[in-house]
């Protein structure tokens, strides 16, 4: 403890942290190991490392008995007295150059505190593995035709070369596939026609052609207020969160573009982040086909492809970087705006350590760098909303769509009337919907946010639901050949002819899932050509754009998917979008139930009537008088956040106060159970301790989580509540500092989280 405390105070206080009265003076390096130890160590630096040595590198360090050699990360350099326990001295160094700056480092350092982590894993997932990589990538790149034009007419030769390298390869194929002499490459190359290709820019099926997409000559009035309010701050290089709530068309991703354009007048960097960029394309074609060099960084790029893409970006050599949620950390050094799209979208939390949340790391990082921060969604995370009612961020409305655009006109279908249920999953009058669509030439999405094809299979003679063997899930039915799947696990099985549980030869498939939706489309709506999109269908490469490219190429004319076409998808010709089961995201134990579903239906209801033909929304569901189903269906989001903030207020849910939720997990069930009432009882204890000071903290449980078995671990949790969140935390760590694990057991801390099952 003691040690923390000395490092801590050289690293973030600029008092002298060592004692007057020692003589001894070296140079100290502060390392912190990626896993292992937890806390700062300090080594000694000899003086043949002194010059190589700083922050930022890694370094090799000897640890515990027999010095086994550790790779470190170097964290603080300080020269002066030396205190007078010995220190060991360092072995070596890693890097040539500081993989992450001082704003990095201090980032790490936050996170870590922030959401109860070690810092060495916040360290590591600042950097991603392909920078990590002790040996840098083979550098034989791959060339590629470079975005400028030949100044003159290229020879026959070169022509050939250049005609070869749309798809990218080395230098030495290149000139055998064009059968050109490998000098005419050469000086490709040296004229800047043949680039290296991860210096192009990396787009989903990268090779496609950029979409022409109009820069519209005049801003609506929302959106001329909206980049007022970014300006602003831009201009003067101060930090604002600036929150742009606006409905589904209203204009935001323009706003964006334009407020990237003058970051890059300013000769600053931009970056932007999307939820995930593969069911995002169309934003990132609007981005290279106003910006040409954008860097995009997404979950298909190879080790090597991401750590060009990175050098890139510290280079100062992509203008706007375009990613998902670890985008945050690319290390532009001129770094001007950073904006988050779909701000609310739960998957800018990450699910493993650190559980950060890209929102409040930009708004660090745009705080340290005095930048604006962006944040956009036609449907904003209550935090969000918070956040602009206490006076913290500002919030700028863009209530209606652009141009001639109006919202959807929206109707529900009562699930519990008998007449609606009748004829399969799709009523009469989402039926007839569909029809008028298809007949005036107009496409149809329909949203069904279960996969598989039947939900569930059960038997009827005793009830029992065919379950997972390793969790406690029932198996969804997946065609052809009958598949059993676990969508906890992953695990298939083969469906069995009989009930498990009583032998009986009854099972029945029970609930739709995409799958069979698509099936029941293709034989009811005969002549449209139908499409599926969900995680089953789109498991290769590529695919999401293919299939969406397909859509706007007007090749599918309905298209079935789960909340994977919910987002940021602006299809003209879509005249008719069906929500299949509009409450299904209303019955999952999860306090922001109501929340996601009205954003989910909000958000897919806004596929519909983009176009000048208008459209229509047809919400089937069993509860059409929930606020959540209501406001949705009235594109009347913030009526939902005003019944809602109240009422989590009252049961102390965020946004009121913080949340800590703790997972204790095991192969026996008793021991997991003890233990979670084991830290259960010391937070009572510590909170109790606290309270007279501090306000309230409550702990909730422990109790079996929703899932009470994955993977043949059972599973508990508990939840603390407190009305301060650095107070909690502060508790929490405390306690899991003192705590003893067990064999058997496993537990995670997870701050604020977004997943509750
Ligand atoms: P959002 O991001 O809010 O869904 P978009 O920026 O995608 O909205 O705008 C919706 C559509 O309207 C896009 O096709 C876009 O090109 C177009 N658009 C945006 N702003 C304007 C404007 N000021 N004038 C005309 N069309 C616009
Ligand atoms: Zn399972």
């Amino acid at each position: 403890m003691d040690d923390e405390h000395t490092t801590q105070r050289a690293l973030f206080d600029t008092r002298p942290a060592w004692r007057e009265d020692e003589a001894r003076r070296g140079t100290v390096a502060t390392v912190v190991l990626p896993d292992g130890v937890d806390r700062p160590l300090d080594y000694l630096v000899p003086d043949a490392l002194a010059e190589a040595v700083s922050p930022g590198r890694r370094v090799r360090v000897p640890l515990g008995k027999g010095d086994r050699q550790r790779l470190a990360y170097c964290v603080a350099v300080r020269t002066g007295d030396l205190p007078q326990r010995p220190l060991k001295p360092l072995s070596g160094v890693e890097d040539d150059a500081p993989l992450l700056s001082p704003r990095m480092i201090a980032l790490t350092k936050w996170m870590a505190d922030r959401w109860l982590s070690r810092w060495g894993e916040a360290l590591e997932a600042v950097l991603p593995a392909g920078v990590r990589l002790t040996r840098r990538p083979r550098s034989t790149p791959l060339l590629t035709v470079a975005a400028t034009a030949p100044a003159r007419p290229p020879t026959a030769g070169q022509a050939r070369a250049l005609a070869a390298a749309v798809v990218p390869m080395t230098a030495a194929d290149l000139a055998r596939t064009a059968g050109v002499a490998p000098a005419v490459v050469a000086r490709l190359v040296r004229g800047g026609l043949l680039v290296p290709a991860a210096q192009q820019p990396l787009m989903p099926g990268g090779d496609r052609p950029p979409v022409a997409h109009e820069r519209p000559a005049a801003l609506s009035a929302a959106q001329t207020a909206a980049l007022e309010a970014i300006r602003a701050p831009l201009a003067a290089a101060r930090h604002e969160t600036i929150v742009l709530f606006g409905v589904t068309g209203s204009g935001k991703t323009e706003v964006y573009l334009r407020a990237v354009e003058e970051t890059i007048a300013h000769g600053r960097q931009a970056i932007v982040l999307v939820p995930e960029i593969s069911l995002t394309p169309q934003t990132c074609d609007r981005f290279r086909a106003r910006f040409g060099r954008v860097a995009v960084l997404h979950s298909h790029l190879t080790p090597a492809e991401r750590h060009a893409q990175w050098r890139l970006i510290a280079a100062g050599g992509a203008n706007v970087v375009v990613g998902a949620r670890s985008a945050v950390f690319a290390p532009a050094p001129r770094l001007g705006l950073i904006v988050i799209d779909e701000e609310h979208e739960s998957s800018f939390k990450q699910s493993t350590a650190p559980r950060y949340h890209a929102r409040d790391v930009a708004e660090w990082i745009a705080r340290e760098a005095e930048v604006p921060l962006v944040l956009g969604s036609a449907t904003p995370a209550l935090e969000t909303f918070a956040r602009c009612r206490s006076g913290a961020w500002r919030m700028c409305r863009l209530p209606e769509r652009v141009g001639a655009g109006r919202l959807p006109p929206v109707i529900t279908v009562d699930l519990r009337t008998p007449e609606n249920r009748r004829g399969g999953p799709v009523s009469p009058r989402l039926a007839a919907g569909i029809r008028w669509a298809l007949d005036a030439g107009g496409q149809v999405m329909l949203l069904l946010n279960r996969r598989g094809f039947a939900t569930h299979v059960q038997c009827r003679a005793c009830g029992a639901a065919v379950r997972c063997p390793q969790c406690d899930l029932a198996v969804t039915l997946h065609q052809p050949g009958n598949r059993g799947i676990c969508h906890g696990c992953g695990l298939v099985t083969r469906l069995p002819g009989d009930c498990p549980a009583c032998r009986a030869p009854h099972l029945a498939q029970r609930g739709t899932g995409t799958q069979r939706l698509e099936e029941y489309c293709r034989t009811t709506f005969r002549g449209a050509r139908v499409a599926r999109m969900d995680t089953d269908t789109m498991r290769s490469r590529g695919s999401h754009e293919r299939t969406l490219d397909a859509f706007r190429n007007r090749e599918i004319d309905l298209l079935v998917g789960t909340q994977m076409i919910a987002k940021g998808l602006d299809f003209p010709a879509v005249m008719l979008v069906g929500v299949l089961a509009g409450d299904t995201a209303l019955h999952i134990p999860d306090f922001r139930a109501a929340e996601r579903c009205c954003q989910l239906v909000t958000q897919v209801a806004g596929r519909s009537g983009r176009g000048e033909r208008g459209g229509r929304v047809v919400v089937q569901t069993s509860t059409p008088d929930h606020p959540a189903i209501v406001a949705a269906v009235r594109h009347d989001y913030e009526a939902f956040v005003n019944q809602e903030l109240p009422a989590r207020a009252a049961l102390g849910y965020p946004p009121e106060g913080s949340l800590v939720r703790i997972v204790v997990r095991g192969l026996h069930e008793e021991t997991v159970a003890t233990w979670a009432g084991e830290v259960a009882t010391r937070l009572r204890a510590a909170a109790a301790d606290a309270d007279a000071a501090t306000g309230a903290i409550r702990v909730l449980g422990p109790a079996p989580a929703p899932i009470a078995r994955l993977r043949d671990r059972h599973r508990w949790h508990l939840q603390v509540h407190g009305s301060d969140g650095a107070v909690l935390r502060g508790l929490v760590h405390r306690v899991a500092t003192t705590l003893q694990t067990p064999t058997g057991v496993a537990w995670i801390v997870d701050v604020d989280p977004v997943e509750m099952l």
